[in-house]
C-alpha cells in the first residue's frame, strides 16, 4: 500500500534529498516547508511529480493531515541560521515539535525526529554513545539549538509513554553534500565556496578541534531504515560517519581536491564551540545494520562538483 509521508524542512538540505529518495521508493511525500533556509531550488526537478506536495508552512503553528509517517526534519542547522533569530529556532523544537508530535497522535502515524550530535554539547565522553547525557552550556549563543534539541527529544519520549505515539529518534552527526546552501554558514560549504573562489579559508580557532562527516546519501539510508525497522527500535540512535579529522585537516584536504589558491586564515573560535565530535555507531550497526559506505573523498568530490555548477567556478 502507498503511503502518505509528510517531511518537515524538506525543502532544506537533508530534506531536500529525504523527499527524493521517498518518491523513487513509490510513496506519497507531501513536503512541508517555511522556506526560512530551504530554498525551491532543492525541490524543483520534484514539482511535476504527482505523488509530491509541496505546502507553505510553519510547524510552529497547527497543522492537520491525515498521514503515516512524519520525518520532521524542520529547523535551521547552521550556527549562524540558528542563531539568527534564537527565540524563533527554540520554539521550532518545542512548539513546533509538540504539533508535529499532536499530528502523530490524531493520525496514529509514526514520527522520527532529526535529533543531532549538539545534544551531547561540548563532549567529555568520547567517542559519544547514545547513553551518554552531554555536557551542555543552557545559557550559550548554541543553547537555542542544542537545549531545544534536547527539549524535543523529552517531548518525544514522553508523548510515547504518555500517549503510545510510535517515535523513533535520531542523533544527526555533521552530515554534507549537495543542496546545502551556498551561504549556509557550515565548515564544509564555506571551505568548498572559497577554495572555488580562490578566496581565504576561515579556519576558526587554531583548527586543532575535531568533527566526523556524513556524506547526505549515507545519511538518507539510516534515517529509512530507522523509520522502517521491524523491531520498532525508537532509539535514541547516532547516525554519522566515525572518520574523524580536525578542521584543519580539512581545510587542506578541500584545497587539494580543488587544486585551489586560497591561503589558510584564522579568525576566532565562536563561543561554546565543542572541541571533538565522533559518533559510536555500534548502536546502529546492530539494530539497522546500517554503516557509511561513502569515503570524505568521494563525497568531497561529488559536493564540489555541486558547488562548481551552482557558482559557475570550474575545480
Ligand atoms: P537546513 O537548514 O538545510 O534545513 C532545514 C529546513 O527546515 C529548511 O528547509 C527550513 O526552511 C525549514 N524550517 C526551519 N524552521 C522551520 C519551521 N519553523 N517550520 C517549517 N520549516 C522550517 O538544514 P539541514 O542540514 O537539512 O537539517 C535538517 C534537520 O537535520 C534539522 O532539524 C537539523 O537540526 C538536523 N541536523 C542536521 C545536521 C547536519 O549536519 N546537516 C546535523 C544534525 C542535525
Ligand atoms: N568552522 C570553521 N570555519 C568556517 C565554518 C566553521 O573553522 O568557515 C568550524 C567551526 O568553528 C566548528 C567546525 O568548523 O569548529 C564545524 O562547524 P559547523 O558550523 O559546520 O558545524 P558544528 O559546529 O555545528 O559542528
Amino acid at each position: 500500500m502507498t503511503k502518505r509521508i509528510l517531511v518537515t524542512g524538506g525543502a532544506g538540505f537533508i530534506g531536500s534529498h529525504l523527499c527524493e529518495k521517498l518518491l523513487n521508493y513509490g510513496n506519497d511525500v507531501v513536503c512541508l516547508d517555511n522556506f526560512f533556509t530551504g530554498s525551491k531550488d532543492n525541490i524543483r526537478h520534484l514539482l511535476s511529480n504527482d505523488h509530491f506536495e509541496l505546502i507553505r508552512h510553519d510547524i510552529t503553528q497547527e497543522y492537520s493531515a491525515e498521514v503515516d509517517e512524519i520525518y520532521n526534519l524542520a529547523c535551521p542547522a547552521s550556527p549562524p541560521h540558528y542563531q539568527y533569530d534564537a527565540i524563533k529556532t527554540i520554539k521550532t523544537s518545542v512548539i513546533g515539535v509538540t504539533n508535529m508530535l499532536e499530528l502523530a497522535m490524531q493520525s496514529n502515524a509514526t514520527i522520527l525526529q532529526a535529533s543531532t550530535s549538539e545534544i551531547y554539547g561540548d563532549p567529555i565522553v568520547h567517542p559519544q554513545v547514545e547513553s551518554y547525557w552531554g555536557n551542555v552550556n543552557p545559557i550559550g549563543l548554541r543553547s537555542c539549538y542544542d537545549e531545544g534539541k534536547r527539549c524535543a527529544e523529552t517531548l518525544m519520549m514522553d508523548y510515547h509513554r504518555q500517549n503510545n505515539v510510535d517515535i523513533r529518534i535520531v542523533r544527526i552527526f555533521n552530515t554534507y553534500g549537495p543542496n546545502m546552501d551556498i551561504g549556509d554558514g557550515r565548515v564544509v560549504s564555506n571551505f568548498i565556496v572559497q577554495a572555488l573562489r580562490n578566496e581565504d579559508i576561515t579556519i576558526y580557532g587554531d583548527g586543532s578541534q575535531t568533527r566526523s562527516f556524513c556524506f547526505v546519501s549515507d545519511l538518507i539510508d539510516g534515517l529509512i531504515r530507522m523509520m522502517n525497522n521491524k523491531q520498532k527500535f525508537i532509539g535514541p540512535v547516532n547516525l554519522g560517519n566515525p572518520s574523524e579529522r580536525t578542521i584543519l585537516d580539512l581545510a587542506k584536504l578541500i584545497i587539494n581536491l580543488t587544486n585551489s589558491n586560497s591561503k589558510i586564515v584564522y579568525k576566532p573560535l565562536p563561543s561554546d564551540d565543542p572541541t571533538q565530535r565522533k559518533p559510536d555507531i555500534t548502536l546502529a550497526e546492530k539494530e539497522l545494520g546500517w554503516i557509511p559506505k561513502v569515503g570524505i573523498e568521494e563525497g568531497l568530490k561529488q559536493t564540489i562538483e555541486y558547488f562548481a555548477a551552482k557558482i559557475n567556478c570550474l575545480p
